[in-house]
């Protein structure tokens, strides 16, 4: 019987910085994890291929978890297992709880590498103890999570993580077909100075042929070069593996899906129709946004992107303002002195990926002080805008009620204006803890604007604070005159 399916399961490692992500794949690879030379310039792959016991396994170079969650988004399922990397000598972090909920949230099915086991402090038992509480049950407690302990520095431990990776990769059952539609994701993109726009993908189904015409929402073109992520030369790429591709007309942009079309003329179609211009919901409160970027096609991807950012702040009275960005100018290439000038008499902020600033931008930048962000990765872009706009926000104060007082006595009241009152009261605290602070009055059930307290006294003395029991006299000044029998509410403001 013919196989239909590709086995070939895509790995991920994911976990805390520094736990020996990257150094557990360099052991598995036997090699450093340095970018490889393709046509004179260094290049990172992103993806290996190895055979352990028979079988190939594709590793991806760790993404973060931004990175993973936005490929994600894009349709794409990025990998068939996840590696949760925990180190022993230091358990569950935070970054292993954000791992954990990526993965949850992927649904795919995970395996806990416990490693740095040759450290001293190492405690597995309590990592296991600490995944348990983060909500990953592993086997030997009882859950269906296996667990290896490693050491990415020994290499102990390394070839039970890697039978694992194989016998989780058959008992999910990863079945993924080779019949047609072909597609995958791109992981990496480059322009190779000698073979042009390459991308390095994942196929996820179908077979991908060299001659085959490619196309994602940005680029397309036909495979004239196909190779593994080795860079050699191969015929065709199956469901779960990496491959290099050189053809594409512009450089595609990374975490987006191709599909394999039957012509040219299709393949553009698709294109020219994702190309639609993005639409900016309006927003309460917005960033303006000056884009430069390397391509048309990363342009039109980052401001997909932006346009879904969204923050909300929350009101006291109720409800929220939403916050957002817009695109109001953008381009490709260089950000020039032309970008600055404009974004400085807009009020906007720029955003240059994967370019850089024309002199003349970069001394007018400098004068006007008007920062240019520069990016890399579209995680730093988003994480930026996020920022900028978590600092829109208002910090928000509320009432928070400090004490309650009673009225016993009216010493002596004074008229400061039309509408406002100096009077020394004297009371008795009824609750809580009263102090130097804003109050209201309550007069049968009715509550009047007060003002503040300026001085707070008890027998004679000044004091800061007062407990419920206690009788105190008070310097007020407000608005509404306080009388015998009120109630008055003291209260302070917090923010939020
Ligand atoms: P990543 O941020 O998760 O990719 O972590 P790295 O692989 O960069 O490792 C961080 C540091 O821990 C490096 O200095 C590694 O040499 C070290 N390291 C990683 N794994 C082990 C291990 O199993 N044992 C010991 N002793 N050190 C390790």
């Amino acid at each position: 019987m013919p196989k239909d399916f590709s086995t070939i399961p895509v790995v991920v490692f994911l976990g805390h910085i520094d736990h020996g992500k990257t150094s557990l794949l360099e052991k598995i690879l036997k090699k450093p994890l340095t970018s490889k030379e393709a046509g004179g310039i260094t290049q990172h792959v992103g993806a290996h291929e190895i055979e352990f016991e028979g079988k190939k396994i594709t590793f991806l170079d760790t993404p973060g978890h931004e990175a993973f969650n936005e490929m994600r988004s894009r349709g794409a399922k990025v990998a068939d297992i996840a590696v949760l990397v925990v180190a022993a000598n230091e358990g569950v972090k935070e970054q292993t709880k954000e791992a954990i909920k990526v993965i949850k949230s992927a649904k795919i099915p995970m395996l806990v590498a416990i490693n740095k086991i040759d450290k001293e402090g190492a405690n597995p038992e309590k990592t296991k103890a600490e995944l348990s509480e983060a909500g990953v049950l592993i086997e030997e407690w009882g859950g269906d999570v296996p667990c290896v302990l490693t050491s990415a520095k020994t290499g102990e431990g390394i070839e039970d993580l890697l039978s694992m990776i194989n016998l989780l990769a058959e008992v999910s059952e990863i079945k993924k077909p080779l019949k047609e539609p072909t597609e995958g994701f791109v992981i990496e993109s480059f322009l190779d100075p000698k073979r042009g726009a390459s991308a390095v993908v994942i196929v996820e189904r179908g077979i991908l042929k060299k001659g085959d015409i490619i196309g994602t929402e940005t680029s397309f073109g036909k495979v004239r070069i196909l190779e593994n992520p080795e860079f050699s030369a191969k015929k065709e790429a199956i469901p779960g593996e990496a491959a290099i591709i050189v053809g594409f007309r512009d450089l595609p942009v990374v975490g987006e899906k191709f599909f394999v079309f039957k012509d040219e003329e299709s393949a553009q179609e698709y294109v020219k129709k994702k190309k639609e211009k993005v639409i900016f919901p309006k927003r309460d409160k917005e960033i303006k946004i000056v884009l430069k970027a390397d391509t048309q096609g990363s342009l039109e991807v980052l401001e997909k992107i932006l346009a879904k950012i969204e923050e909300k702040e929350a009101l006291v009275e109720g409800g929220f303002k939403t916050l957002g960005v817009r695109v109001i100018k953008r381009g490709v290439g260089e950000v020039t002195d032309l970008d600055v000038k404009f974004a400085d008499e807009e009020d906007a902020e720029i955003f240059a990926f994967r370019v850089s600033a024309t002199e003349p931008a970069k001394s007018l930048s400098f004068s006007l002080r008007k920062k240019i962000h520069f990016f890399e990765t579209i995680y730093e872009m988003t994480e930026k805008t996020r920022k900028i706009l978590l600092s829109l926000k208002e910090k928000k104060k509320i009432r928070h009620k400090l004490a309650t007082m009673q009225v016993l006595v009216v010493f002596k009241t004074q008229k400061r204006g039309p509408k406002l009152y100096r009077q020394i009261v004297g009371g008795k605290v009824l609750e809580g803890e009263a102090k130097k602070s804003f109050l209201d009055i309550e007069r049968k059930g009715e509550i009047f604007e007060g003002g503040k307290i300026i001085e707070m006294q008890k027998q004679k003395r000044e004091i800061e604070k007062a407990k419920a029991g206690e009788e105190i006299g008070i310097l007020y000044e407000g608005k509404t005159k306080i009388k015998l029998d009120d109630k008055l509410i003291l209260w302070e403001e917090k923010e939020i």
